[in-house]
Parts: structure tokens; sequence; C-alpha cells
């Protein structure tokens, strides 16, 4: 048999050391040129491709870098500058761009979302501000880049019209068949000079062909690829779909494209249906996403070379394209420099480059190359071996899991009852104010953890320093007259990472970070084993700040869902069994906390929406499991013992029934960034207990006014009950100073005696 081909569909941004964050974030101090900037970002560009095509890779994804944004490319590329923005037309200058990523004194900054369900954030492309123009071929520039320099033959990549219309914002649904066809007038010129420049094949994204779309869009998506494609006949198009499997590929297979990538690690099973059914077309080419772009570990290539065993029934193999299922852009770059204290763990880890070499081996070993097969094999062994660590199985976890159906998973009183035995306890006043649990991370802060950290300071040096911080806070807040106090959270270096490094079956990575929002990165944790918990988490520090009020100090912890959500999650055992260990685990820190005399105990879940599957019909399944994690942690406490939750990130008026399922005591939720939507969703949905809408947005330093947190208070009122309002802001404040945050807290405090008066 001949050789396979392989391919990639999109590389990490940030560099082995995440030099890309640090030469934009020089650019953005003024302590580099424009110029350099660009030397060192084309630099890292050609590094990237000599790096896939070293490894093997046959279709070098070229165009996918950036200096920001994928999406905000394309809409530069388009000339799509909101008004808010100077702009002269033509090619967008790199002052714009970056001021439409992140803001200018006079104008705003686009709005960034969630890339489907990555953690990956992308500027939202804003339509019906200028007219829509090619400003210059951004596809073509990339590739003949890499031709010139490398004599690379690259494969230009961009995210296609109907995935980018469908994540654009300032549009009617109605005018979406016509904006299509708009938009594949374009896209069919930019094709048209890649046919021109001698390109063979290109890669159109459309992951939005996963969801469940109308079928009449797909009618419009047909005549948009119809234009497209006879603007450039002679050019290979791959319409690649990923994270799930094709919501009507009878329909999407009739575009008039010549390969069509499927994702057969997140949607494994629809596409194998599909391909069983045997609705792929025998005159297309198969881009088969085999290898993980999620998650980070090893495949087992033995596994994989079995379902393409499979796959080869259906479609024979020269129409094959080995590769991830996904961009690597959610993964980090390489495991080269990693030093995990498990070199099981270790070993069975695999990120951009080790998943790249993976997809070469593949290719090979299917083909017969003994030295390939011998890889895939080890593979397996490797994965193995961590498999029967005794990590992957605890006796005490496996029984507790065992006998989970026999914990309470629901109060035993109903919400009226127990509030009035809490309000009794608390003795709080109407309109309780309170904060969601962090307060500011200085420079000092932090330079205390690493002076910590490294062994420069003893951990008495450090617990004094704690304190010492808990005991400001504690006093500013008790000045500021909140009545609710927090501990303020200065432990803690990120809400996830913190319990990660206290619970069994977490490690960490040195240098696995991967790109969140523009140069932002975040290092996940790595969920390798059984989790449990093993003593205290947040006691001490909650007990201490207990010590010095006669206020109630509310204890807090980070939810099930949210410490899945933000870890790299073993895959050997489903997510929902994952997230009832973490459960169980928080379970007993719940009752150390409620034993120890803690009266009011929150309990964030930020992530709770952002898990959701994106195909709704799955979506009861998970919030089934998502609920029952929540509860399992927090049921069990009794009457008189408060539960908080903790939600931000917008949204949440979609899933108010399932917030209502949680049967939190109260739950504070972010309103004031998505201009208070929410609050007329509780309009048309009541709610019952207790709620804190925030009063103010917590990611701008401005402080403000107390008529404006009073008018929020008011408007919330005329849909909620008054006797269970609570006054607080949209999220933790460990972004802003001190002064700030006093002042904004005072502000807020004032804003809730004025709304007293008038209940
Ligand atoms: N308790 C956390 C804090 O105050 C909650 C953070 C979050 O919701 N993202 O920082
Ligand atoms: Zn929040």
């Amino acid at each position: 048999m001949t050789t396979i081909q392989t391919s990639n569909l999109g590389y990490p941004r940030i560099g082995e050391n995440r030099e890309w964050k640090k030469a934009l974030e020089a650019f953005w101090k003024g302590q580099i040129a424009e110029e350099e900037l660009y030397k060192q970002l084309k630099e890292m560009r050609l590094s990237y491709y000599r790096k896939q095509r070293d490894a093997g890779i046959d279709l070098v994804p070229v165009g996918d870098f950036t200096a920001y944004d994928h999406m905000l490319d394309l809409s530069a590329m388009f000339g799509l500058v909101p008004g808010r923005f100077p702009y002269a037309g033509g090619k967008v200058d790199l002052a714009t761009y970056f001021a439409m990523a992140r803001g200018t004194k006079e104008a705003a900054a686009c709005e960034m979302t969630k890339w489907f369900n990555t953690n990956y954030h992308y500027i939202v492309p804003e339509i019906g501000q200028r007219e829509p123009k090619l400003t210059h071929n951004r596809p073509l520039e990339a590739y003949l880049e890499a031709k010139e320099e490398l004599s690379l033959e690259g494969k230009p990549v961009m995210v296609g019209p109907y995935t980018f219309l469908k994540c654009a914002k300032g549009y009617a649904s109605s005018e979406l068949q016509s904006l299509l066809m708009t938009f594949a007038e374009l896209y069919g010129e930019v094709l048209k000079q890649l046919e021109q420049a001698g390109v063979v094949w290109v890669q159109l994204d459309e992951p939005a062909l996963v969801l469940e779309m109308e079928r009449e869009e797909l009618v419009w998506v047909k005549a948009a690829y119809e234009r497209m494609a006879e603007a450039a006949p002679g050019l290979n198009l791959i319409l690649q779909t990923y994270f799930d499997s094709v919501h009507m590929p009878e329909q999407v297979f009739e575009l008039p494209v010549q390969a069509f990538g499927l994702d057969f690690v997140h949607g494994r099973q629809g596409n194998m249906a599909v391909l069983r059914s045997r609705l792929f077309p025998q005159d297309k080419k198969l881009a088969i996403g085999i290898i993980d772009g999620r998650n980070i570990w090893r495949s087992d290539l033995a596994a994989d070379l079995e379902l393409l065993r499979e796959i080869s029934g259906y479609i024979t193999p020269d129409r094959w394209i080995i590769q991830p299922s996904c961009s690597l852009l959610h993964v980090p770059v390489t495991v080269k420099y990693e030093q995990l204290p498990d070199p099981i763990i270790q070993q069975a880890l695999a990120f951009a480059d080790e998943k790249l070499a993976e997809v070469v081996v593949l290719s090979r070993a299917y083909t017969g190359n003994a030295s390939a097969e011998e890889a895939a094999f080890a593979s397996r062994a490797a994965l193995l071996r961590l498999n029967q660590s005794p990590s992957r199985r605890v006796a005490e976890v496996v029984n507790q899991m065992e006998a989970i159906d026999q914990l309470s998973t629901a109060r035993t009183t109903t919400f009226e009852e127990r509030y009035q035995k809490q309000l009794k306890k608390l003795q709080l006043p109407p309109l309780p104010t309170t904060t969601i649990g962090s307060f500011p991370q200085t420079a000092e802060v932090r330079k205390a953890r690493r002076q910590w950290k490294n062994g420069q300071w003893t951990e008495a040096q450090y617990q004094t320093f704690i304190q010492e911080q808990i005991r400001e806070w504690v006093d500013i807040q008790e000045n500021l007259g909140l009545d609710v106090l927090v501990h303020g959270e200065f432990e803690r270096n990120d809400m996830v990472e913190f319990f990660g490094e206290r619970l069994s079956g977490f490690t960490f990575t040195q240098n696995g970070w991967v790109q969140s929002y523009g140069s932002r990165c975040t290092k996940p944790p790595i969920i390798y084993g059984d989790v449990s918990h093993d003593a205290a988490m947040t006691l001490q520090e909650t007990l201490f700040a207990r010590s010095l009020t006669h206020k109630p100090i509310k204890g807090m912890l980070t939810g099930p869902v949210t410490i899945l959500a933000w870890s790299f999650v073993r895959n050997d055992i489903p997510e929902r069994d994952v997230a009832y260990q973490i459960a169980l685990a928080l379970r007993e820190e719940v009752s150390l906390l409620e034993q120890s005399g803690i009266h009011i105990i929150q309990v964030d879940e930020p992530a709770i929406r952002e898990l959701t599957p994106l195909k709704r019909s799955e979506w009861d399944d998970y919030f089934e499991w998502a609920v029952k994690a929540f509860k399992l942690c927090t049921s069990h406490v009794k009457d008189e013992t408060q539960i908080h939750t903790h939600m931000c990130y917008a949204e949440f008026h979609q899933i108010i029934d399932v917030i209502k399922a949680l049967d939190a005591d109260v739950i504070s939720i972010e309103t004031s960034r998505s201009h208070g939507e929410l609050i007329h969703a509780f309009q048309e949905q009541p709610y019952e207990k207790g709620i804190g809408l925030g009063v103010y947005d917590i990611h701008s330093p401005r402080v403000p006014e107390v008529q404006e947190m009073l008018n929020i208070i008011e408007e919330s009122l005329k849909v909620l009950p008054p006797d269970r309002f609570w006054v607080n802001p949209d999220c933790g404040l460990k972004t802003r100073n001190k002064e700030e945050t006093a002042a904004a807290l005072s502000n807020m405090v004032q804003a809730a005696k004025e709304a007293r008066k008038q209940l």
C-alpha cells in the first residue's frame, strides 16, 4: 500500500516558552516597536511550520497563526471594523486591530466569548456597521510566505462563512441567508486568488455544522458553497468540522467540496454511525480526526488502528487524511520540558508536538511500517501502566462511589422552612450585603506566594503574612458595614489550582500552558487518578477570619463541575464519575466547615454553563449529573447552615431551571455585563430562593455611584422577593486594587441602606 496523507488543523501560537505572549506584551508596553514584533512573530511562525513539516505532516496549516485571534483576523480581513473605531478603509493596521481586541480610552473592546465548548475565547465579529470588503488576502500572504521562505506547500486555513456568521453579532436571523451570499462572494475572491497562486488544499473550518441547525440554513450554506466553488473550481476544499459529529450529514455531504473532515474523538459515535449507514460519498476524501486535540493524554494507537480498520470498510485508505480531531490550539506545546513527579504520568502525556508524532506513526503503522507498529503498541503499554497504577483505583474512593446512591442529594427540609431558621440564626438585616469571595491579589500577595513557593520564606512566615491580609480585610469589611464577611482568598493562586494542590489525584505541569484569550494563558491542573480528600483545605484561614469578628464568615469552595471544567481530565472513566469523586471530597470539606461553626458555605460553580454539550439533546443528561454533583457536596448540611453558590459568565437565563434544581439557599450571579438581561428573565420565570444579582461590574476599575447600584436593586426588586434579595458585586474582587474595591463596596453598602429604607 502507498502512504496515507497526514495533516494538522492548527498549531498553538504561544510557543514552547510562551514567546508569543511575551512578544505581544512587550509591544503593548512599548518595549519593542512594531517592526520588531513583526520580525519575532514571523520567526515563530516559520519555526512552527518547520516543526510540523519535520514531524512528517504532509498538509501543514498556514494562516492559522495570528497576532491575537483567528476570528479577529477574519473580521479585519473583511474590513469589519466597528463604527466606534476610526478606520479609513483598506488593510486594517495593527493599532486598530489591537484596539478592537483590547479597547482604547475612547472605544470599548469588541466582545469576547467562548469558542464553542472550549476554554478559548474569540473576538466576536460585528456585522452591519461597515460594509464587508476584502481588504487583503491573509491566507494567501501566509501561503506565499511559507512557500518563499521554506519551499513549503502549505494548506491555508480559515473559518468558513457559515461558522463565521453564526459566531458573529449585529444582524437578525432573517438576514443570515443574504449575508451568507455576501460573504460567499468575498470568500470566493479569496479562494480564487489562492487557486491562481497554485494552492492545492484549503481548509475551511465549519464547526457550526455540528450544532442542531435548521434544515433551511443548510440550503443557504449550500448555495454559498456553490458560489465559492464556482469562483475557484480547481481548488481542493476540505470542509472541516470538529467538537462533535455533523448534525445533518446527508445535506452536509452534498456541499461541493473535495474532502470532509470529521471528528472521531468527540463525535465518534455519531460520525461512525454516519459511515456505517454508508452516507459518506465515495468520491470525496475523508479527513479522519483521530488524535484528541482537546486533552493531554497519549492516544491508544493500537485501538486507533482498529478503528481505522473499521473505517476502511466504508472508505478506502487512499482517500484518507489522518489528523488530530481539531486544532492543537487547545493543548500545550510540548512535553519535552516537563518533569512530572510520577514518570508513569509523564509517559502517558502527549501535547501538540507529541500528537503530531502520533498522527504520523498512525499513518505509517497502518501501511505496515514495522517500527511505527511497534510505536503504536508502545503507546498502549504506556497507557496500561497508568491505568494499572494504584492511583487510578483507590479502594476508599471505589467504595464511596459504589455507595453513592445511599448518600443524600436533597436537603431534608423545604427551602421556606430552613431559610427561616437560617435568618434567625444569622440575624441579618433585609437586603444583606456580601462579596463573592476574593479580595485584591496585590503584587505584594503574589510576591509573598512566590517567596514561599521557592523556599525563600518559611511556611510560618507565609502563614503570618496571609493572616495579616485576612485581618486587614476583615477590618475593612467591618468598617464598611458589610453583613456577611469573607476571609478574602489570599492564600489561593487560582480557584481550581488551589484545591487541586490539596486533593489527591491531581498533578501539575511546569509549562503546560494553553491560550485562553489574546496573550492570556492558563495552566490547567491534570486530574490523573481517583480524587479524594486528604486533609482540611480551607479551615485554617476561614477559622482565623472567624476569630476576628462577630459577623458571620462565609466559607468558600470551588464546586465539582468547575474544578472539572478547568482541568485536563483523565479519560478512562466518564467525566460524570470524576465530578462525583470531586463532589465527595468537597462534601467532607463542607462537613468540616460546618462542624467548626461556619454557618454559611459558598460553593462556586461559574463553569456549570460552560460544560454543556454542543447538542441540546444531550443537555438533560449533563445537567442531571452536574446538579447531582453539586448536591452531593451541599445537601447533607443542617437546616441552619446556609448554602450559597455563585455563577458568572452570562447566558444563565437559559438555565434558570438548572439553577433552581441546585437548591442552594442563596445564589449570587453576574448581571451587569449582560446589561440586566437576567433581570427580565426573572420576570417570566419567578425565582423564589435567596438571590443576589451582581450590582456592579468588577471587570472595570471604575467605581460605580450609589445611585447606579440602587437602580439595579430597585429594578431587581420588581421581579424578585425583597425578603430574599442579597446585595453583592458581580464576581470576586481579586483583580481590582484596594482603593477601588473599598470605594465601590462602600457605595454598595450605601445603596443597600437606601434600598432598605424603601422596603
Ligand atoms: N470565589 C471566587 C472569587 O471570588 C469566584 C471566582 C469566579 O467566579 N470566577 O474569586
Ligand atoms: Zn464569578
